[in-house]
């Protein structure tokens, strides 16, 4: 079966036993202090655990994009090393929120994997929960006598709390698990040693499949556990062993999954995959991680210096670092894999396909660069290794680390090359300083939520009011360094919290007399949460929560001006232009878009032109909340990645003609409320992306009044003349004629030095000697003298000492007979030129000096002079 028909099999089975089937949430995560990408199926539905939103559908499947590259669930070092761990890999998932628990949960996975994919019952190990005393938790009886109506007692496996009790996070949803493992090993060996000897012993053909995981309990910040109110089955299973179960496969790597990435890479380096231990660990590297860069970048996150930015970066830089030092991949190549990879996910991950130009874009840009630093970095080394050192410091491979991008262990190979060693213990010295720095730098502590009212979802009223009477539901403390600072959910709330680019709003929460100032608000996951620098004294009371109007309504102007931004760009550029980015506040709004030139004036000028004709027009806006997602892309509602399911879909339309967007923003009721936009700058973003700078209503105004201010100046400065323009110009026409002019002088002024200079020359033995102090009106024009008088005068040592507009200035000239000679200009210039404290040089027969001591002229020219005439 190939690996399209088993995602489906899966989907079906699970459709048919009344699940809905729902899209994969993006890898990366949004609005989650505690994670940055997606890291398993149940992620997206950690609110229908937490109780804190209420699932439309009570079972729920999907194959989700998954990325265990960071945090709890990091495999990044096993990856390509093994052959069963990926950066990014799918997890077909099924759900159960408060309906269906063990029985179902274990009963279909056992129906699926040996009736629909008919996988040999005898290979299959279940491991279970055996409990944990320091937890209070009893063994998982119940999920076994559930296994046992399949498996014989010897294959079904006490777990610890490590393999059996799942947990997504330091905090958050979890519980006991029981996952399947299957033995795949050639009969022969399975005869020698038991498979139920290798379980979750690593072994590469004794892999876990599936974990079923039965989620009870909320992990608190304080290590306790917390029943929840309802019991939930979540399951995740690994699409691509999965796949090499059924294929009857060895290796992930092996299945239709892999294969076509991992043979276009062995052709690319003229070598065989399954021949050399060393490019296969590459090649995989390579094949795996493409798969992580490509979909992180569909999904918005761009390479860059922080968080998950830098973290795909890394994951970049490795793949090109396997293929730069062991296939010999000079040039960029991953760019290249994208083609193989949206033919694979076509109909599956749609974003990639929407994409692709500029995802290959982005990902060739970083390639070059690093393969710029990479080069760099080599340079150094080189420099390194070719001294007498026989070791490399830990601090030197700590910056090649830290500047070059060069990890250690690439580091060591090119010493070992060289017959050189690498300080190791040095460099984790380097490294763990550079830690502790980052700790102490970003350290957040976080306390449990307390409870003042019962309550779980914030009812947001900031849509259509910006002040509300409410309640307090929760709150706590955050300390960051030495600062505390206070969060608060309320019941319902007028304030917006920062999100889709539109900042969170300020203002006050009141209670009794007493006044506590809102400094931010932001969302985690769903929740509202306030920004208070203290508690109010009453906690119980009424509060009158008020958002500051004015920042609040200058920031709509700024965001619904984005939308018709957005709408005229792609007008005036084309369709290919998608949001990647965007900042709308009080003052100005950003916008980052996909575009591959730098735009001209006149496609500024229109785009500007557009959206003002729009703001004239002063269209009322169109807002439609809980609209389904296949509705709204009937509309032509644009940005539809990024959504998850249950997500309420909100979309703005400004003109259906014109502009539609899914957004959760606030906005203008019409857009004659931006009163005009003002583009201020655009440029480069990052590869392939661009971005602009606008301001709109009383900022575009203060620009406008600015530039007037400006030209009131220039007219008054000129005596406020009939026509400033002329008057400009005629100004710089007299400036020129006047300097031409003087220029005229001046050349007149040093033919008069000269003629003067040659007929003082005094003899030196056979030297033509003339010298010169005084002053010059300009160092072109000392030049030219110095040169005139070599052509007129033969055997001739020149040595001026001039004052330049109050600067000495130094010239020696020689004869070429004289140079030839031995005689040296840049010798004598360096003697004279202590004399006026400065430095200069130039050529054996003509060098020049300039310096600081004007007072220094005299005895600059006396010193030349001894030098000549000791000579
Ligand atoms: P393992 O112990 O093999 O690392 P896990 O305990 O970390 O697995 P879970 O967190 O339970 O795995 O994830 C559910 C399923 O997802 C696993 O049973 C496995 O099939 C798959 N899986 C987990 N991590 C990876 C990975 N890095 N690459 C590919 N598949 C994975
Ligand atoms: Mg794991």
């Amino acid at each position: 079966m190939d690996s399209k028909s088993i995602r489906k099999t899966f989907l079906n089975f699970f459709e048919e036993k009344s699940h809905k089937i729902v899209p994969s949430a993006p890898i990366v995560v949004q609005n989650d202090p505690t994670l940055m990408f997606t890291n398993a199926g149940m992620n997206q539905f950690k609110d229908f655990f937490l109780g804190n939103k209420v699932a439309e559908s009570k079972r729920v499947a999907d194959t989700q994009k998954c990325l265990r590259v960071s945090g709890k669930h990091n495999d990044l070092e096993e990856v390509g090393i093994d052959t069963y761990h990926h950066t990014m890999f799918e997890m077909l998932g099924n759900w159960s929120f408060g309906d269906y628990f063990k029985k179902e949960a274990i009963e279909w996975a056992w129906e699926l994997l040996t009736g629909e994919f008919k996988l040999p019952k005898d290979r299959f190990y279940a491991t279970i929960f055996e409990g944990d005393e320091s937890e209070n938790l009893d063994q998982d009886v119940e999920a076994k006598e559930f296994w046992l109506q399949f498996l014989p007692e010897d294959r079904v496996l006490n777990g610890s709390k490590k393999d059996n009790f799942w947990e997504m996070g330091d905090t958050g949803p979890c519980g006991p698990c029981s996952e399947l493992h299957i033995d795949l090993r050639p009969q022969s060996e399975v005869d020698k040693i038991p498979g139920r000897d290798l379980v979750n012993q690593d072994h590469p053909q004794v892999v876990e499949v599936w974990n079923l995981v039965f989620i009870q309990y909320n992990r608190l910040a304080n290590g306790t556990l917390e029943n929840l109110p309802e019991k939930h089955v979540d399951t995740g299973m690994g699409f691509e062993r999965l796949a090499m179960a059924i294929q009857g496969k060895q290796s992930n790597y092996d299945t239709d999954v892999f294969q076509p990435l991992i043979q276009w890479v062995a052709k690319k380096g003229g070598v065989e995959y399954g021949k050399d231990e060393k490019t296969d660990i590459a090649i995989r590297v390579i094949s795996d991680h493409i798969r992580a860069i490509a979909f992180t970048i569909a999904d918005g996150q761009l390479p860059s210096n922080n968080k998950a930015g830098y973290v795909i970066r890394r994951i970049l830089r490795r793949a090109v670092r396997y293929g730069y030092t062991f296939l010999g991949f000079k040039e960029p190549f991953l760019h290249e894999m994208l083609d193989i990879l949206v033919d694979q996910f076509d109909g599956v991950f749609p974003e990639l396909t929407g994409q692709k130009d500029f995802i290959a874009k982005v990902i060739k840009e970083e390639e070059l660069s690093f393969l710029r630093t990479l080069d760099n970095g080599l340079k150094k080394l080189d420099t390194i290794t070719s001294g007498d050192s026989k070791t490399i410091e830990g601090s030197t491979a700590f910056e090649l680390y830290d500047t070059y991008g060069f990890p250690i262990d690439l580091t060591a190979l090119i010493a070992r090359e060289n017959g050189m060693e690498v300080d190791e213990a040095g460099f984790q010295k380097e490294m763990e300083v550079q830690k502790n720095r980052s700790k102490s730098a970003g350290k957040q502590t976080t306390g449990d939520w307390n409870v003042v009212h019962e309550g779980d979802e914030t009812k947001f009223l900031g849509y259509t009011q910006t002040q509300a009477t409410t309640n307090i539901l929760r709150y706590r403390e955050v300390k960051q360094k030495d600062k505390k600072q206070y969060q608060i959910v309320l019941e319902a709330t007028p304030f917006y919290a920062e999100s889709g680019g539109q900042v969170g709003d300020t203002g006050y929460l009141q209670i009794g007399e007493e006044k506590i100032e809102v400094v931010d608000t932001k969302k985690e996951n769903d929740l509202i949460v306030h920004f208070v620098k203290k508690l109010p004294t009453n906690m119980q009371g009424e509060v009158k929560a008020v958002v500051n109007e004015s920042k609040r309504r200058l920031t709509e102007n700024n965001h619904s001006a984005t939308h018709l931004l957005h709408a005229a760009l792609r007008q005036v550029l084309g369709d290919h232009v998608q949001q990647k980015g965007s900042l709308v506040n009080e003052k100005i709004l950003r916008f980052d878009f996909s575009h591959f030139a730098k735009m001209t004036e006149e496609e500024i000028a229109e785009v500007e032109k557009i959206v003002n004709q729009k703001i004239r027009e002063n269209i009322a806006l169109d807002e439609k909340q809980n609209v389904p997602i296949a509705e709204a892309q009937e509309m032509g509602a644009m940005a539809l990645f990024g959504e998850k399911y249950g997500d309420f879909v909100r979309v703005i339309t400004f003109d259906p003609q014109y502009s539609v967007e899914l957004c959760g923003g606030t906005h203008v009721p019409r857009t004659g409320n931006i009163g005009m936009l003002k583009i201020v700058s655009e440029g480069s973003s990052a590869a392939g992306v661009r971005r602009i700078e606008a301001v709109t209503s009383v900022e575009a105004e203060r620009f406008y009044q600015q530039k007037l201010d400006l030209i009131a100046e220039l007219e008054e400065m000129l005596k406020h003349p009939k026509d400033l323009k002329k008057s400009v110009e005629n100004l710089v026409k007299e400036n020129l004629a006047a300097q031409k002019k003087l220029e005229q002088l001046n050349q007149q002024q040093a033919g008069q030095i000269k003629n003067q200079l040659k007929a003082s020359v005094q003899k030196v033995g056979d030297k033509n000697l003339i010298t010169y102090k005084g002053e010059f009106p300009s160092a072109d024009n000392m030049k030219q003298v110095a040169f005139d008088l070599k052509r007129e005068v033969d055997n001739l040592v020149l040595l001026i000492a001039a004052d330049i507009e109050s600067k000495p200035m130094l010239t020696v000239m020689l004869a070429d007979e004289l140079v030839k000679g031995g005689m040296n200009a840049n010798e004598i210039i360096r003697k004279m030129a202590s004399a006026i404290k400065g430095g200069g040089g130039g050529q054996p027969f003509y060098a020049t000096a300039g310096g600081k001591d004007l007072s220094g002229l005299d005895e600059a020219l006396k010193i030349g002079k001894e030098v000549v005439e000791g000579a």
